[in-house]
């Protein structure tokens, strides 16, 4: 049986992940039976009612039908007991998927819809409510049950990703003892930088090198000390070891959809005209230079590829994705690109950004043939002459410029990076012939 749970928490306090890492522990230790690794799926990163990170939780447990009523009886009791319900934006979910419900074609499609648009759609408790009655579902929910959508959500991941369906990656979570919640995180600062230099790229995100900044752990008051991230489980565990940090109540693997960049529509792939809260990959090409504007912003627009030229669109980058901007700032009219990010209020909130093509040609006054000065202007589409010799010449002279900066793939870099988003360190794996700049 698969569970899947959401929505247990609040800013004030508890994780989901730490919910599931309490069950998974329990039905361990109480020899129900075999436990999977639980999952963690981070769903559409621009839904406004999501606490942090959108993320949702799954599990397998293998059991014999006769005990799958007492499990669910457990887990109920657990996300009654330690769901932040006063807070009124926690409305928990769970769904238990049977197993034999899952031998059709017809359901793995349902579930696969399921969860790819619990990602990359805004869906309705409804969507998910049709599914679980068709497949004869069993679920629990508390006040308007809203979890129940990341709940299944959680629960199809894990139903199709056993079978390696989806890239994954890992992330292993340290839990802090529970007197020590809502205090300051004891963690030893410099046994962090060693971790990461042992173990990246294989960990990745745990440190960001071009900011100073250790970004594993988060400063809210839940019950996470740190999460350690990556593709490999040996070395998940040999980072975990040599991080000295205050004694921990308990950890957990999760395998995740993290990093894998799995939000992002293809303009090709997308159902109608851009929508808000959506993230997309569009290509175009640059038809504004980048300005920056009050607070530290940067800002310039694309003419989409293959779209009439007013169907041009806003880009931006966040003061908080700090030198990602300076390369923003390098781009000029007439460069292709590809742009990565999710749209609100009409601009797309820049997470990549891929040069295929520098425009290096730039247009400039002539200079003059006989003194080799810098022509002005004759006035309005009359040329250009020079002062000094009376010389004439009609074109602005077109001339190749270093442009300073390289083609290829860069990103916002890990102080600003969205758990779903793909670090350019993973696509060395990958066969592409785009040069990656990790921006950490
Ligand atoms: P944390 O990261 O701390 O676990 P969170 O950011 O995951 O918190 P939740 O408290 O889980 O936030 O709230 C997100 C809510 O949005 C849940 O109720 C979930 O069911 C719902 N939800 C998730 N994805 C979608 C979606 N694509 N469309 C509509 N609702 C969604």
């Amino acid at each position: 049986m698969i569970v899947g749970i959401d929505d247990t928490d609040s800013r004030k306090g508890l994780c989901t992940t730490y919910l599931c890492a309490v069950l998974v522990d329990e039905f361990k230790k109480r020899g129900y039976g075999e436990v999977s690794t639980p999952r963690l799926v981070r769903l559409n990163p621009c839904i406004p009612f999501k606490t942090r990170g959108n993320g949702a939780v799954s599990f397998e447990i293998m059991i014999a039908r006769r005990k799958e009523e007492k499990v669910k009886e457990v887990v109920k009791a657990r996300v009654s007991e330690l769901s932040e319900l006063r807070e009124e934006e926690t409305n928990p979910g769970v769904v238990f998927i049977d197993d034999t419900a899952l031998n059709t074609e017809q359901s793995e499609s349902m579930l696969k819809n399921f969860y790819e648009n619990a990602v990359r759609e805004v869906l309705k408790i409804e969507n998910a409510y049709e599914i679980i009655s068709e497949l004869h579902f069993d679920y629990f929910g508390l006040k308007n049950k809203r979890g129940i959508i990341g709940a299944l959500a959680a629960a199809s991941f894990l139903a199709l990703q056993k079978n390696n369906y989806y890239d994954f990656t890992y992330e292993l979570m340290a839990y802090r003892r529970k007197e020590r919640w809502g205090t300051s995180r004891i963690i030893e600062e410099a046994s962090v930088w060693k971790a990461d230099e042992a173990t990246y790229p294989l960990t990745w995100d745990t440190v960001d090198v071009a900011n100073n900044n250790i970004v594993f752990a988060p400063h809210s008051p839940c019950p996470v000390l740190f999460g350690i991230r990556g593709d490999s489980i040996d070395a998940i565990y040999k980072a975990y070891e040599l991080i000295h940090a205050e004694p921990v109540e308990r950890k957990m693997l999760f395998v995740t959809n993290q990093g894998t960049d799995f939000h992002l529509i293809r303009l090709e792939d997308a159902k109608e005209n851009l929508q808000d809260y959506h993230s997309y990959v569009l290509d175009g090409m640059v038809s504004s230079n980048p300005r920056t504007i009050e607070g530290g912003h940067v800002l310039f627009s694309i003419a989409l590829s293959g779209k009439p030229a007013e169907k041009s669109i806003e880009c931006i980058a966040y003061e908080p994705t700090k030198g990602f901007r300076d390369i923003i700032r390098e781009l000029r009219v007439g460069d292709e690109i590809t742009v990565f990010g999710s749209l609100k209020k009409k601009t797309i909130n820049l997470e990549k950004v891929a040069i295929s093509k520098l425009n290096n040609a730039v247009e400039r006054n002539p200079k003059c043939d006989k003194c080799g000065r810098t022509m002005k202007s004759a006035g309005r589409l009359q040329g250009y002459m020079c002062k000094h010799c009376g010389t004439y010449r009609a074109d602005k002279d077109v001339v190749i410029v270093d442009r300073g900066i390289e083609d290829g793939l860069y990103e916002v870099p890990p102080v600003a990076r969205r758990h779903i988003s793909k670090p350019l360190i993973r696509m060395r794996m990958e066969e592409t012939n785009k040069k990656i700049h990790p921006g950490r």
